[in-house]
């Protein structure tokens, strides 16, 4: 049996990743510092540790106590905002508690990594659909922190054999079809759950950031990604390392506009959604959708939630019943 630690278990895509994982096979160490995880997210099956990038004794404990033939590392802060803001967290979180984890990695011998990057390290897009060649110039500290360190890890591939693999997501959704775990940031930001919770009436509206951008209808057209679509590629990354290094775009290949969106949650829950439209949002671009080959090319992956309809159905179930 293979046995991973998941660093950021205890998050949104971590957790379902975590899920999927012992689904098929895996022990699972999850490590969280519980910032923004949560500790009912952990499935009872893994084994949970708490330890944060920034302190490195608590790493080299997790691996000395839990030999591992792999990492998953999702821990990050990824407010963007808040990177322009306060770039030093971002940075030191991010850039440096990848250091210290890569680290510990080789001391304890363990030379394999998946790894979660974004669509931010392109910046504007140049063209779209967006694949893997696109320049990447990421425009906010948070998407310059998920470039250097892929930057890092090529570094440590040529000097120390690191294999790993950069999973580029685009916009993650959804959450777990058996309802079980599911997306919770506090503040949220995203727009799914924000459109979801004002049809609850937990909000007073959403806001549409711009409505005059070059698309169909002018609102952002961004590729939303069901969770669990982003677990498998984890997997099946996971299995491809001894033969395959470098970065992999994570999308459908799709895109949806905020107003189809709003539209969908309208439709899936069978509520209107009280909506505001405002200016546009500092940082967006108009169109952001995957180029997908590389995925089905070199992992054999497919999205198997390709109708947003679908995927805001599973996190409307949870917004439902949420348990955390
Ligand atoms: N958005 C919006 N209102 C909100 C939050 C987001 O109109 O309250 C828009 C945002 O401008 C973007 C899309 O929804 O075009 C997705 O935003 P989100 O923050 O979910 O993800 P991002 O694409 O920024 O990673």
């Amino acid at each position: 049996m293979k046995r991973v630690l998941v660093m950021g278990g205890a998050g949104y895509i971590g957790s379902h990743t975590v899920q999927h994982l012992l689904n098929n096979g895996y022990e699972v160490v999850v490590a969280d510092n519980l910032i923004y995880g949560h500790r009912e997210a952990v499935d009872p099956r893994a084994t949970f540790v708490r330890a944060d990038l920034l302190e490195p004794a608590s790493l080299a404990q997790v691996f000395k106590q839990y030999p591992v033939d792999a990492v998953v590392h999702f821990a990050a802060f990824a407010y963007v905002g808040e990177s322009v803001t306060a770039p030093e967290k971002y940075y030191f979180n991010n850039v440096i508690g990848t250091i210290n984890l890569l680290h510990a990695m080789l001391v304890h011998g363990v030379k394999k990594i998946v790894f979660s990057s974004t669509c931010a390290t392109y910046g504007e897009p140049h063209y779209t659909p967006i694949d893997e060649k696109h320049p990447q110039n990421p425009i906010n500290p948070y998407g310059r922190t998920k470039l250097m360190i892929e930057q890092i890890f090529a570094d440590y591939r040529r000097a120390y054999g690191l294999k790993h693999i950069a999973l580029r997501y685009f916009n993650a959704a959804g959450a777990a079809a058996d309802g079980s775990i599911g997306e919770s940031h506090t503040p949220e930001t995203h727009l799914i759950p924000l459109v979801l919770q004002a049809i609850r009436g937990e909000r007073p509206e959403i806001s549409v950031f711009g409505t005059d951008y070059d698309t169909p209808d002018g609102t952002c057209v961004r590729d939303y990604i069901h969770v669990e679509d982003l677990a498998l590629a984890h997997r099946l990354a996971l299995e491809k390392l001894e033969e395959y290094s470098g970065c992999i775009n994570l999308g459908t290949g799709l895109g949806s506009s905020v107003k189809e969106i709003i539209r969908a949650a309208e439709k899936v829950s069978g509520r209107a959604c009280p909506v505001k439209y405002a200016p546009r949002r500092a940082g967006d671009p108009a169109q952001l959708f995957a180029d997908n080959k590389k995925a089905q090319e070199i992992l054999g992956w497919q999205p198997r939630y390709t109708d947003i309809a679908e995927i805001i159905r599973t996190a409307w179930n949870w917004e439902q019943n949420r348990r955390y």
